[in-house]
């Protein structure tokens, strides 16, 4: 492809994307003396970490007792027995040094009247492995911590010479003849030039999918551009059927309103007055884990008791607590409750509903971040050259269902693993292989198509419709007729990428261009969810299919595998879960039976 110069860049490292993971990861990357790009398409401060409220859970035990291996219990209920126990327990041992970490970076957390970093209750974290009262475990800087973090992380990022390339967009993967990760190519959005990047090592951390479904908490730019990448080179991804739905999204816009208002004493009622939590969890009520809680409150609505004039929602409590915690502790979501909702929360409730919130689903990974492309030979066969962390990788900590506070502390831990790995593998003393540029050709020829692509369907058109399809048929409440119905109807809506029309063809500012860009990355994450959806006939976590509400651990505890081929046909595999622990029990790590399978109840 003459008709575009490429200006060539060469790095031991280049990090895609400029969120709490992708800063974490570029500056342990940079601090080594690791040349290291980080390429982003928004402004670092501005990625959807910025949003983040509640906190970031560590098992510091700075507001009572707590224990790593509390801590690896909770996450191994709250995935539903589908997390890899390595992985698990890897988050929770290195989470306290990883916050930590943050402190001494300059994050600047909440305090205790001692001075120590302040910690709330939140979803799913308890005492005693499950036996105790509920643990006050989630680190916050007021309920801005995710802004607090990452500007944290970018100034220190920047201070150790890490290079910054803001508003480029990865486009893809340049990959060598037998299929090594060698860069990537990325469009530079203020200016039209395109850029090759040339790296020993690619870390994607583009974010998750949301924007896939009609309503979702997460930012317009959350649009799984790095499981596309990674799909259009036959990588899988993986446990793309759980979607984490919030329980309080505000009713309308999809604003998030953080589990540490209900960590901090908020409750909701039914269209009765009633505490409904109090009926389905008797234990944690309104803290029980979030699929819990959404689940609830579609019964609610799906029986009659849903409030307002449609009865379709839910009401969220704040105005019994004193006006100076609300003003302390949340004074980001007073706001959001009075833009969003027009609710003054000192005097009226919330109008809520559950909302798309989180991707448990990615690209596979093993805890060093490393991405696995497996085999039937060997389930956890690395893909050299490529790393995955943050919403965008699956390592899997999260399992079938993430609890609040576990995603930042997965951002920063596994963001850091990366970084400790790569200055294992990546030798910054080497000279970079030569690029394949049948790759970067093939790369070009594809954006060059879609700048000049003439169908018949605006992108704004095909994108409702992926998104409306998928909030109805891949949703809370899942059947085998819906899922069924949904795949028939996904295949169409992907069909439809070949008909696109972009109607700008310019290369500087095309917004248009940009968006049938995020589409073609949306569309393998959503097809990958709900084909893995309707394949796997058990309820777990997120994934509540009403023709199959119990859990099959015989059958079904595995990952699911999707890849597409050259057509865009989506194949389903499946790989082992980890069950062996890093640390043997007798030499300090958990009792493995207090993590064996259970029901689980809250
Ligand atoms: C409203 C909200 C509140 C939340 N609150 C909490 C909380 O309190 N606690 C918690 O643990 N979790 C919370 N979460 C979840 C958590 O914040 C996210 O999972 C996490 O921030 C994702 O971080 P990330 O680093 O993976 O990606 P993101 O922060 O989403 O960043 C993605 C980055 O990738 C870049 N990028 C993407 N595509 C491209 C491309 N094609 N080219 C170049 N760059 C690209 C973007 O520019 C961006 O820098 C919340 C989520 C939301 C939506």
């Amino acid at each position: 492809m003459s008709a575009y110069d490429l200006i060539e860049h060469e790095y031991d490292v280049v990090v895609v994307g400029a969120g709490g993971s992708g800063l974490r990861a570029t500056l342990g990357m940079a601090e080594q003396g690791l040349r290291t790009a980080c390429v982003t398409k928004v402004f670092p401060t501005r990625s959807h970490t910025v949003a983040a409220q509640g906190g970031i859970a560590a098992s510091l035990g700075n507001m009572g007792p707590d224990s790593w291996q509390w801590h690896m219990y909770d996450t191994v209920k709250g995935s539903d027995w589908l997390g890899d126990t390595d992985a698990m327990e890897y988050l929770a041992r290195e989470a306290p040094k990883a916050v930590y970490e943050l402190e001494h970076y300059g994050v600047p957390f909440s305090r205790t009247e001692e001075g120590k970093i302040y910690q709330r209750p939140f979803g799913g974290h308890t005492t005693e492995y499950g036996e105790g009262p509920p643990v006050q475990r989630t680190c916050a800087a007021a309920d801005r911590t995710g802004h607090a973090i990452l500007h944290t992380l970018y100034g220190q990022s920047l201070k150790n010479n890490a290079e910054f390339f803001i508003e480029y967009f990865a486009l893809d993967l340049i990959m060598s003849e037998d299929g090594a990760c060698q860069g990537l190519l990325a469009w530079k959005l203020d200016d039209g030039t395109l850029h090759l990047f040339n790296a020993k090592m690619v870390v994607l951390a583009t974010g998750g999918y949301g924007r896939a479904y009609f309503s979702a908490t997460s930012a317009h730019t959350c649009t799984g551009d790095g499981g596309g990448m990674v799909a259009r080179q036959g990588l899988p991804l993986q446990d793309m059927e759980f979607v984490q739905f919030h329980p309080t999204g505000i009713y309308g816009s999809g604003c998030l309103i953080t589990e540490g208002a209900r960590g901090e004493g908020g409750y909701l009622t039914n269209s009765e007055g009633e505490r409904f939590m109090e009926r389905y969890a008797p234990t944690y009520k309104d803290l029980a884990s979030r699929d819990v809680v959404s689940r609830c409150m579609t019964m609610e609505i799906r029986e009659g008791r849903g409030v307002g004039p449609e009865k379709d929602h839910i009401f969220l409590h704040l105005n019994h607590l004193p006006p100076e915690t609300l003003a302390e502790r949340l004074p980001g979501i007073s706001e959001s409750a009075r833009i969003f909702a027009g609710v003054d929360l000192t005097k009226e409730p919330i109008p809520v509903l559950p909302t798309v919130h989180y991707n448990m689903g990615g690209i596979p990974t093993n805890y060093w971040g490393e991405v696995l492309n497996p085999t039937a030979r060997s389930q956890d066969r690395v893909q050299p050259g490529l790393m995955a962390v943050g919403e965008a990788g699956c390592a899997s900590v999260h399992g079938a269902n993430r609890l609040g506070s576990n995603s930042l502390i997965d951002l920063v831990v596994f963001g850091r693993a990366a970084a400790i790995r790569a200055g294992e593998v990546v030798d910054p003393n080497s000279p970079n292989p030569a690029i394949n540029r049948k790759s970067v050709d093939k790369a070009l020829e594809r954006f060059d198509a879609m700048r000049h692509a003439d169908g018949g369907t605006p992108t704004a058109d095909l994108r409702l419709k992926m998104q409306r399809t998928m909030q109805q048929d891949a949703a809370v409440f899942r059947t085998d007729k819906t899922l069924a119905e949904g795949v028939e109807k996904m295949k169409e809506v992907a069909a439809g990428l070949d008909d696109l029309k972009v109607t700008d063809r310019s290369l500087v500012w095309n917004s248009d261009l940009m968006e049938t860009l995020e589409l073609a990355n949306l569309m393998p994450n959503a097809v990958a969810t709900i084909t893995a959806a309707e394949a796997r006939k058990e309820s777990r976590g997120a994934h509540a299919h009403e023709d199959y509400p119990d859990r099959d651990d015989e059958n079904w505890r595995k990952h699911s595998l999707v890849r597409f081929d050259a057509k865009g046909k989506a194949k389903l595999t499946y790989r082992n879960v980890h069950l062996d622990p890093l640390t043997k029990e007798d030499e300090g790590g958990i009792d493995l039976k207090k993590i064996a399978p259970k029901a689980r109840v809250y």
